[in-house]
């Protein structure tokens, strides 16, 4: 049997390797039109920043390598320009001109290309994408040769990696985003955490406002956004977002849906021994069932060995799971993890949720070294499924996402989570560790212990409730929200004549730094017969949503 791959790097790689390890006698031959195969795209900004020095490093395997050890015939600079599946036959461009090859089974692993947006100016020579090996070796190059002012178009998570690594080599950075805060996937407080280390950083973010044009220069561009506002460059990174690489194959009849391959379970597109993987095809989300295609290396990959599996022993293949989206970014030294749905992907579904956040010490604050974990979790109203979550801090941010990435592909409810043996000595959680206490705050939420209310309602918080600051004197002084009544919760059971009266038959609600002492404040409130709720995060999270 002879398996065509066609994409050499995270789906395609994968595929054929795992191809090879279930058949000693397939002919495997992997079609790649690039330069290098099974490189780590992933890499790529670091080694613009010089954290992976030698842009080498990212080249796991090659050509040579692949076929001492798993007898692939892998060919660069093989670009596909045609599929004839009646045939059964690609065709081929090589430097050595145009040829047919034949397949029993194809592979279709191209991924996605960057969106270079239709602006003027944009094809100038200082600006690039950075999606390949020659990309980052050409940013590279231009920061070697004294770009000082560089510009990113695009705020998510390879813009924000490339801005971190430019300002890391001594740039003024700027990063321009369209929507209305950079990391657009991740909730506004947990992005502004991003933004407030960007800034600390020197890196200079406009939110909100599109760019309009490039205006090339002898000596430098300027970067014209909406607004007016100018920015100098020597050197502009593209990071708008990417766009599956599928025309050749929708052309010969492959079924896409806005150019993403469409396929089932395991994988099988429309034509008969076609399948496809990673980038290029549409997912289906795993929470809100909405279709779209997912830019993640770990689900390439792990589609691409599914595909092998369904090819070479059907009978035990895995169906290629719908899509968690779990991703992380580093950017200083804070990481911010997401897994799951958003607020805006719930909302556009439909679906009824609660929200919970809290900001707990990564590992016992006693212990050297502790930091906040910032937590948002999203479950459902009805049965209390977790359906999304964020976590964001200098220390154990990743493995609490891993957590709930891991839980919401279980199906697990929010109380579930208090259940989890989660490993514990000082230096690395806590005996309540902060998922268990997302559990916990959870449970109390679904069983009506605590009612939250939240910062982005304050306006209307303000207008129609007794706000009620539960936090020391101390703390207080240092800014609080005007109009509130002050009683720190160690005196609330003795004052609540002064709540009622200040209510005067209002609502209550109550706010502390974190969430905890609101927490307590609003038990009290509510066995005494207030209309009370407890602002969740506190207010950490206020500071961060206005
Ligand atoms: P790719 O890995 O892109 O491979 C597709 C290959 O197919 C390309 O080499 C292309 O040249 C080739 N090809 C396309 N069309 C043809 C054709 N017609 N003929 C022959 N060859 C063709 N993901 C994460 O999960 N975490 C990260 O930290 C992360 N960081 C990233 C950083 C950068 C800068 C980039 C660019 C991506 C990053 N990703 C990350 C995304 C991840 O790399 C991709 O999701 C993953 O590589 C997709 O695998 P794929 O096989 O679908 O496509």
């Amino acid at each position: 049997m002879r398996i065509v791959v066609v994409g050499g790097v995270a789906g395609g790689m994968s595929c054929a390797a795992r191809a090879r390890r279930l058949d000693e006698q397939a002919e495997i031959i992997v079609l790649e039109r690039g330069e290098y195969v099974s490189f780590a795209n992933c890499g790529l900004p670091y080694h613009v920043g010089g954290e992976v020095p030698r842009s080498a490093s990212l080249l796991v395997q090659t050509p040579k390598t692949l076929r001492e050890s798993l007898d692939l015939d892998v060919r660069v600079r093989h670009d596909v320009i045609g599929l004839d599946a009646a045939g059964r036959t690609v065709t081929v461009r090589t430097p050595e001109g145009e040829e047919r090859i034949a397949y029993d089974r194809l592979v279709l692993s191209p991924g996605a290309k960057a969106f270079v947006p239709p602006m003027p100016g944009i094809d100038s020579p200082r600006a690039h994408t950075l999606r390949t090996v020659d990309d980052a070796v050409a940013l590279r190059a231009m920061v070697d040769q004294g770009a000082r002012r560089a510009v990113v178009l695009g705020g998510g998570f390879i813009g924000l990696e490339a801005a971190e690594s430019l300002a890391v080599r001594g740039l003024e950075v700027s990063v321009v985003e369209l929507a209305p805060h950079i990391l657009s996937p991740l909730e506004q407080e947990s992005a502004a955490i991003i933004a407030d280390e960007l800034r600390r950083a020197g890196v200079h973010i406009h939110e909100g406002v599109a760019a309009e044009r490039v205006e090339p220069g002898a000596d430098h561009d300027v970067v014209v956004l909406a607004d007016g506002t100018t920015i100098d460059a020597d050197l502009i990174v593209l990071s708008v977002g990417v766009r599956p690489d599928t025309a050749v194959f929708e052309a010969a009849g492959v079924t896409c849906e806005r150019g993403a391959i469409v396929t089932d379970e395991h994988g099988r597109t429309n034509l008969p021994d076609v399948w496809a993987v990673g980038d290029a095809v549409l997912s289906t989300d795993a929470v809100t069932g909405a279709r779209r295609p997912v830019a993640l290396a770990g689900p390439a990959s792990r589609a691409g060995r599914a595909v092998a599996d369904d090819i070479l022993a059907p009978e035990r293949a895995r169906p290629i799971p719908t899509a968690v989206g779990t991703a992380i970014v580093r950017v200083g030294s804070q990481a911010a993890g997401m897994t799951g749905a958003n607020r805006r992907a719930l909302d556009a579904a439909g679906i009824a949720y609660h929200t919970i956040h809290l900001h707990p010490s990564s590992h016992v604050s006693w212990f050297p070294g502790a930091e906040e974990v910032h937590l948002i979790v999203h479950f459902a109203q009805d049965d209390g499924r977790i359906l999304g979550a964020q976590a964001v801090g200098r220390d154990g941010a990743d493995k609490r996402v891993d957590v709930l990435a891991t839980a919401i592909r279980a199906g697990l409810g929010i109380a579930d989570l208090i259940d989890l043996d989660l490993a514990y000595a000082p230096p690395f959680g806590a005996a309540k560790d902060p998922i268990t206490m997302a559990g916990m705050m959870g449970e109390n939420v679904l069983d009506g212990t605590l009612r939250l209310w939240y910062a982005q309602d304050l306006d209307r918080v303000l207008a129609e409730a007794l706000v009620l600051d539960v936090r020391r004197e101390d703390e207080w002084v240092t800014g609080h929200v005007p109009g509130a009544l002050h009683i720190p919760h160690t005196e609330l059971r003795g004052r609540l004549d002064e709540v009622r009266a200040a209510a005067a038959g209002r609502p209550v609600r109550v706010l502390c730094e974190s969430g905890v002492r609101s927490y307590i404040a609003h038990r009290v409130l509510d066995q005494a017969g207030f209309d009370s709720a407890s602002l969740s995060g506190g207010m950490i999270t206020l500071r961060l949503v206005l």
